[in-house]
Order: structure tokens, then C-alpha cells, then sequence
């Protein structure tokens, strides 16, 4: 049979319609993958790295020493700090600035900070409004190291993944 009356008998049998009713009909019964976010989610590795949070000591002191060694590391110059030495001798920051459209979330900040003071938490669902939200500040970042402390000192040293 040659591949013009080919053609024509494929296309009098509608064979490129079967061929795709088959694949429709394959995929209508089996397992489904989509997921409803934001009500279903799906699961997130533990070595996932979102929003930043810097932490605090129990008795409320930041951990920071503004050793700026994550400042250093951070291959995108994502990170800026500004600090002074206080009454007591010891040094922190007046300012720590993080710009999240710089951050390309490598952790590196994370592994350089001697007193695991700037984490990176498993929160990626945040937005901006506004221009210049995108730089998230000292205040922003303690707050957020405030609400999950539990949950980020639960899952230090361990593969237990924390929101
Ligand atoms: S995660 Fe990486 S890019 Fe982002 S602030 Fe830390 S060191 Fe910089
Ligand atoms: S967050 Fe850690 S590495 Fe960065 S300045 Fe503070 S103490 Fe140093």
C-alpha cells in the first residue's frame, strides 16, 4: 500500500483522533497528580532553604555578633550589614539587610554564621506588594526567627524539615 492511499485511509478512520481518545482515555483512570494547592501540598525536602529568620538566644538576646562572615560568603551581595559596638563591649548590628531578588537561597549565609544565628527557614510562600519590600530587614527577620524558633531549633542537626 502506498503512502498516499495510506494517508487517506487513516484519515477516513479518523486514526489521529483514536490516537489521542487513547491517550485521554489512559490518563482518565489512572492515580491523578494534580494537587489543589493552596488547600493540598505537596511534600517538601528537608534540605529545602526559604525565607531567612535570625534567632535569638532563650533569654532573648540575638545570637548575631555581626561577625559579617555571612555577608562575606553570600555570592549574590544579597546581604548588608551596618554595626556598632554597645555599652557592654560587645558588637551587633545596627542594620541587616537581606534583598530576596538578589538571594539565589545557596544557605551559604546559613553554614558561614558561627552562632547559628541567620537560618533559612522552609517558608517560600511570600509575596510582595509594594517596591522595596523585596529587602527584608533586621526587624522582619528576628520576627520571623521569633514565630518558628521551636521549630528551627527542633530541626538544627537533624533532617526534620521546618515551615
Ligand atoms: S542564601 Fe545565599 S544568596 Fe541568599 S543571602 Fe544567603 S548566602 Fe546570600
Ligand atoms: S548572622 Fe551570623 S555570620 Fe552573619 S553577621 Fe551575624 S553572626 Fe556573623
Amino acid at each position: 500500500m502506498n503512502t498516499r492511499v495510506r494517508q487517506l485511509l487513516r484519515s477516513f478512520l479518523l486514526w489521529e483522533l483514536l490516537k489521542g481518545l487513547r491517550v485521554t482515555g489512559r490518563h482518565l483512570f489512572a492515580r491523578k497528580i494534580t494537587v489543589q494547592y493552596p488547600e493540598e501540598k505537596t511534600p517538601k525536602s528537608p534540605r529545602f532553604r526559604g525565607l531567612h529568620a535570625l534567632r535569638r538566644y532563650p533569654n532573648g538576646e540575638e545570637r548575631c555578633i555581626a561577625c559579617k562572615l555571612c555577608e562575606a560568603v553570600c555570592p549574590a551581595a544579597a546581604i548588608t550589614i551596618e554595626s556598632e559596638e554597645r555599652e557592654d563591649g560587645t558588637r551587633r548590628t545596627t542594620r541587616y539587610d537581606i534583598d530576596l531578588f538578589k538571594c539565589i537561597y545557596c544557605g551559604f549565609c546559613e553554614e558561614a554564621c558561627p552562632v547559628d544565628s541567620i537560618v533559612e527557614t522552609h517558608i517560600h510562600e511570600f509575596h510582595f506588594e509594594n517596591r522595596g519590600e523585596n529587602v527584608i530587614t533586621k526587624e522582619q527577620l528576628l520576627a520571623i526567627g521569633d514565630q518558628y524558633e521551636a521549630e528551627i531549633a527542633a530541626a538544627r542537626g537533624t533532617d526534620a524539615p521546618y515551615r
